[in-house]
């Protein structure tokens, strides 16, 4: 194929074979997300750029590096494919009014997009869920949130996701212990590496979100953040830590999480797990009181976190997790004309009572068509031909499971005889 009409690189399809993964995770998903009351919210995939650099922060790797950005030709707008959720999510929120009286909580499922060097569980074309809350100042909603990731891991049958947490305080406490780090690092200044030299003055906290093995111990040794916080911020952190112990959800404190955007106050925390390799954060999130007001909203406390659909998918698939096979129950074959016309009838008959059939397409002779109802993994082939067209009936063959291997049936009686054959399988099982 000539290269340049193939997938972008880092942009992957999900053949149906993966794409089966996808739908059970979702299902799951969308399911776990109603029984905590969460709603969905769909916003657009491209968003103005200011957006972004508003809410992410102008000195992130993201806004710095991985951004989407162009102009519209049509009319000269500075547009981003969106990176992450959040920034849309809130501004939809202030665009339509959604929490001036009420408080929301939201989701969302769908694609992101960022320009990283593709590896293992690092794509450029990524898949988040994620989740909001507005309205609610925490800590119980913080809390719950977290409990929430301990529920689906479960359901999804994960082990082996660990939790850590820490607490970024307010920007007061945060600007006391940013002037701290500058002068930590600054009376280090050697062992910066060129990011950390370049970032300074303008993130510092951001430093110790660096990836190079060689600033570790550095930051490891730096001034720590929640020796800043004050009583308040204390208590709020303390606050989401009680709820965890008395659910019994093991965490860990990190004093290094900082997270890559701007918009965390209060709680931040991760899900980290060591079976991924280096991409092993597969879900994280915090607060972000401030957001909703830096956008131009009415102050809005708010809180939420996405997971790494891609890395979730890995996880359920070391685990042996495997989605059913997708099979029609009937694969109908038919030949001749009046067989070929009164075969689309039957298939409706079918469908409409609750029959799931898959209608052979595309000519061919009995035997090839069986074949392919077959491999099909369908359940029963109805068979018609001219003579049972004639009649107004079908055979229906028994392809899998026990049962009257074949028998000739009134095209009326087919569903009830395949829905009664379908209900003694499953109680033999
Ligand atoms: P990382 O440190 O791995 O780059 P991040 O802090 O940039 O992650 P977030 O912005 O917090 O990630 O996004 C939430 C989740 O989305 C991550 O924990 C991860 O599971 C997933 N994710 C982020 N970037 C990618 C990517 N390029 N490809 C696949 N999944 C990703
Ligand atoms: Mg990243």
């Amino acid at each position: 194929m000539n290269p340049s009409l193939q997938a972008v690189r880092g942009m992957n399809d999900i053949l149906p074979d993966e794409a089966a993964f996808w739908e059970l995770f979702e299902d799951t998903i969308r399911s776990w997300l109603k029984s905590y009351g969460y709603r969905p919210i769909r916003m657009p995939i491209v968003e103005p750029t200011p957006l972004f650099k508003r809410a992410i922060g102008e000195v992130t790797d993201i806004v710095e590096k991985e951004m989407y950005s162009f102009i519209d030709g049509l009319n000269g707008e500075a547009l981003t494919l969106r990176p992450e959720g959040t920034a849309g999510c809130v501004r939809a929120v202030i665009e339509h009014n959604l929490a001036a009286r009420q408080t929301q909580r939201l989701y969302y499922i769908g694609q992101m997009f960022r320009h990283e060097r593709p590896q293992k569980g690092r794509y450029r074309q990524f898949h988040q869920v994620g989740v909001e809350s507005f309205g609610m100042v925490g800590p119980d909603i913080d809390a719950e949130m977290i409990l929430m990731g301990a529920r689906l891991w479960n359901d999804l049958g994960l082990d082996g996701i660990d939790l850590q947490l820490n607490s970024l305080g307010q920007p007061e406490e945060r600007a006391q212990h940013r002037a701290a780090l500058i002068t930590y690092f600054e009376e280090n200044a050697e062992l910066l590496d060129e990011e950390a030299k370049r970032r300074l003055h303008t993130n510092p906290l951001r430093i110790l979100d660096t990836k190079n093995p060689a600033m570790q111990d550095l930051c490891a040794a730096a001034p720590k953040l929640i020796d800043y916080l004050g009583a308040e911020s204390l208590a709020h952190f303390e606050g989401v830590q009680r709820v965890l112990r008395d659910a019994g959800i093991p965490f860990k404190i990190n004093p290094r999480l900082v997270r890559g955007l701007d918009y965390y106050n209060l709680t931040v925390f991760e899900w980290v797990t060591d079976k991924l390799g280096a991409q092993g954060t597969v879900c994280a999130g915090g607060r972000y009181d401030g957001l909703v007001e830096q956008l131009g909203g009415k102050p809005t406390p708010a809180c939420g976190f996405a997971m790494g659909i891609e890395r979730l998918i890995a996880l359920i698939k070391d685990a042996g997790g495997e989605p059913a096979a997708p099979a029609p129950d009937v694969y109908l074959v038919h030949q001749g004309e009046a067989a070929s016309r009164s075969a689309f009838l039957v298939a409706e008959g079918l469908r409409d009572q609750g029959v799931d059939v898959l209608l052979h397409c595309g000519g061919g002779g009995f035997k090839s068509q069986m074949k392919k109802a077959d491999s099909s993994g369908a359940g029963f082939a109805v068979i018609i031909g001219d003579d049972e067209a004639a009649t107004g009936e079908a055979q229906l063959k028994v392809l899998r499971g026990e049962g009257i291997e074949q028998r000739k049936l009134k095209v009326d009686d087919l569903a009830e005889a395949i829905i009664g054959q379908i209900i003694d399988s499953d109680e033999e099982e």
